[in-house]
């Protein structure tokens, strides 16, 4: 299928959310591509239950609410999502730039506003045998790389692995809903914030949670439906032990990576593309980016920068789009926006 739009933004995390707003307000048609299911990039899914205390006029906001607030203000543009899609190849076909997603979709964009954050980011897997089959969206399968909701693992056994701060902090927070908590770490010392080790070790000298060090994961065991059973560790000496689990949340970090973007022809600076902050524009014409995703001089990786540059971006792709048509700049208390 190809479909023809204004502007096609990359990326549905909460730059490329609020660059669709700013692109409605200049009157530009949005179609937004995200490889994850879900809208809110890194604060639906990493974090969406942290508050946020530096977002200019709320003092706190929880990141999951931060993202349904900009999802509403973008509402009234109707942009149209492709979730769960990756954006493949970006080619420039005549006066528009062809974008290819991995489902095979086209859509023909007169500009880009690329907001794509880290990359396509995933999470680092252990090489357990058999794991993929145990991913999976929601409760029931048993591997998850990050929690989306607590309540999800009430009452459940829960083996937590790995010795940061996602590891110790959801390990605190689970002892509350689940059934159990181990936590598995390769050593006893924890890198994560000093005050967080020590309620941990205090939930564990309470017997709220089970520390089991010095382990490694080993491999995992499924019911007969195919869901996680248990999770055996083992010690670098060979010793092992079985932990019932429903749920096991290894916690090794993020990987991530422009992926196709570094292919992109755009000029890149350490992983990040590069552009002229008094446009956004990249060094190929009638492509933008905004937020974590770009850098130049003095770049700050905060969502409120990223807000700026997503307006900075879709006044620039107006100007790109329309190089006949001054655009008569004007405030939204005048302009107002459109009812949903
Ligand atoms: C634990 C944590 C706490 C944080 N706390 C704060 C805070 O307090 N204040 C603050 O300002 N910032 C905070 N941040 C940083 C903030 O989350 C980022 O600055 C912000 O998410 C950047 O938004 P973005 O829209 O640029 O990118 P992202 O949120 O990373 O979203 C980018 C999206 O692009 C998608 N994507 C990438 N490549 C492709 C592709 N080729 N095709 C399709 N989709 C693609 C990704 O799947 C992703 O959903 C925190 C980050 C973390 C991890």
């Amino acid at each position: 299928m190809t479909h023809e739009t204004d502007v096609v933004v990359v990326g549905a995390g909460p730059v490329g959310l609020f660059a669709v707003f700013e692109c409605g307000m200049v009157k530009l048609r949005c179609h937004v591509v995200d490889a994850l299911d879900a809208v809110g990039g890194q604060c639906a899914a990493l974090y969406p239950e942290k508050p946020i205390y530096d977002v200019p006029g709320h003092p706190a906001i929880l990141a999951a609410d931060l993202i349904a607030r900009l999802e509403a203000q973008a509402a009234p543009f109707h942009p149209v999502m492709h979730l769960g899609r990756r954006m493949n190849g970006l080619e420039r076909q005549g006066e528009v730039w062809r974008c290819t997603l991995s489902d095979g979709t086209d859509i023909l964009a007169k500009a880009v506003i690329v907001a794509a954050g880290g990359g396509a980011f995933g999470p680092n897997r252990p090489p357990l045998d058999g794991i993929e089959g145990f991913e999976g969206q929601g409760p029931g399968r048993g591997v998850h790389y990050f929690v989306t909701r607590r309540e999800d693992y009430r009452g459940r056994r829960v083996v937590i692995a790995g010795g940061g701060d996602s590891a110790v902090d959801w390990a605190i927070s689970l002892a509350e809903v689940a059934a159990s908590v181990a936590v598995v770490h390769r050593r006893p010392k924890f890198r994560a914030a000093p005050e967080s080790e020590a309620r941990l070790k205090a939930l564990s000298e309470s017997g709220a949670v089970e520390l089991v060090v010095p382990y490694q994961l080993h491999g995992l065991e499924a019911a007969p439906g195919g869901a996680l059973a248990a999770v055996t560790v083992a010690t670098l000496e060979g010793q092992t032990r079985r932990l019932e689990a429903d749920a096991l949340l290894p916690f090794f970090g993020l990987a991530s990576d422009l992926g196709p973007i570094a292919e992109w022809g755009l000029a890149l600076e350490r992983n990040t593309v590069a552009v002229d902050p008094a446009t956004m524009a990249t060094t190929t014409p009638g492509i933008f980016a905004a937020g974590d995703v770009c850098t130049y001089p003095g770049k700050l990786k905060l969502i409120l920068s990223g807000f700026a540059e997503a307006a900075r971006a879709a006044h620039s792709a107006r100007a790109h789009t329309h190089p006949d048509e001054a655009l008569h700049f004007e405030h939204s208390t005048t302009s107002g926006v459109p009812a949903a």
